[in-house]
């Protein structure tokens, strides 16, 4: 069966809510929802593709709920249209200034209900994939330099707020210059592709960041581990790329190998992202200065952290 895309219908009144389910049941997945807290909790874990909102409900109206949902990270995406009632003309200006997409107003033509929802529906469908294919790098199919760009911050705010160890960490294959002028460009292309699959399998936590940061070069975001298990397992996706057997030229062989930089750190509020990357980016430079093929790290505050693990034997 083919994919349903999932509406929120958000109403106290279970007559008018039934109304809009048997208007489009037909051709949506539809969850209904009766108070506004209940709506909120819904958008935000449901993967909605359009919310239809009551304006007037008890406790929290309509308007009190969509500013919440366009406040929310995870729900202000989500396009909302208003229910009024025809009278309302002022209602409807203020829900299109908060952000409502649309609105329909009571009593309501089913068909138009329908003409209405699907537009937004597909309008939506369109937008999401055209988002995601702006962060995705084409080529190895791993999220770009622009992904990357959007969330390495809230990746170390969320780390400062957590009180939790980060790791920032570079990846660049080396001698890619001789391989490609050896192998040609397209074969250069593919080992990139290559090495791209290799680390995503090795970073595999939903807290995980990977991103080509552009070139041959990589960029990763460990949260949570310390600087010694991030180092351990970095060093084993070194060797995994090594064990890909790729060949390389005489000179630069036998095979094709990466250089890995990076630092692990516990951030403070006074701490400033960049002057880690750039830690990241020295200790990628040693890596190649050292001989290449092989994993330099700096740790940061790793100290208590680390005891604690040993202790606990958990490393
Ligand atoms: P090092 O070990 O010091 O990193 O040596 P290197 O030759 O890899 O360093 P350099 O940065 O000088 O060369 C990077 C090369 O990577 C240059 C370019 O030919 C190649 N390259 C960059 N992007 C791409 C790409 O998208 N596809 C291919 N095939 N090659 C690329
Ligand atoms: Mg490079
Ligand atoms: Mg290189």
């Amino acid at each position: 069966m083919e994919h349903q895309e999932k509406i929120l219908i958000i109403d106290d009144s279970p007559v008018q809510a039934n109304m809009l389910r048997s208007i489009l049941e037909d051709d949506y997945e539809i969850t209904v929802a009766h108070t506004a807290g209940m709506g909120l909790h819904h958008a935000k874990v449901g993967d909605f593709s359009l919310i239809l909102l009551d304006v007037i409900m008890p406790e929290m109206d309509g308007f009190e709920l969509l500013k919440e949902l366009q406040e929310e990270v995870v729900t202000r995406h989500i396009p909302v249209i208003l229910i009024t009632s025809l009278s309302d003309m002022e209602h409807e200006e203020r829900g299109l200034v908060l952000g409502a997409v649309d609105y329909i107003t009571k009593p309501y033509q089913p068909p138009i209900v329908r003409a209405r929802v699907n537009t937004h529906v597909k309008l939506y469908r369109y937008r999401s994939q055209v988002e995601r294919q702006s962060m995705i790098d084409p080529m190895t199919g791993v999220p770009n330099r622009r992904s990357y760009d959007l969330n390495c911050h809230n990746k170390w705010q969320e780390a400062i707020r957590f009180r939790q160890p980060i790791s920032l960490c570079m990846f660049d294959i080396d001698r890619f210059k001789v391989y490609n002028d050896t192998f040609g460009h397209p074969a250069g292309d593919k080992v990139i592709c290559a090495v791209a699959q290799t680390i995503t399998n090795y970073l595999r936590r939903s807290t995980d960041f990977f991103a080509r940061y552009g070139g041959e070069e990589f960029v990763a975001i460990v949260m949570g581990s310390s600087a010694k298990s991030t180092f351990r397992q970095l060093k084993k996706i070194c060797r995994a790329v090594e064990e890909l057997h790729i060949p390389q030229t005489p000179e630069a062989g036998p095979w094709v190998t990466v250089s890995i930089g990076g630092v692990t750190i516990v951030p403070e509020r006074s701490d400033c992202y960049d002057t880690y990357l750039k830690i990241a980016d020295t200790m990628l430079y040693d890596a190649k200065r050292f001989g290449r093929n092989q994993v330099v790290w700096s740790a940061t505050r790793m100290e208590r952290l680390e005891q604690e693990e040993e202790t606990d034997g958990t490393v």
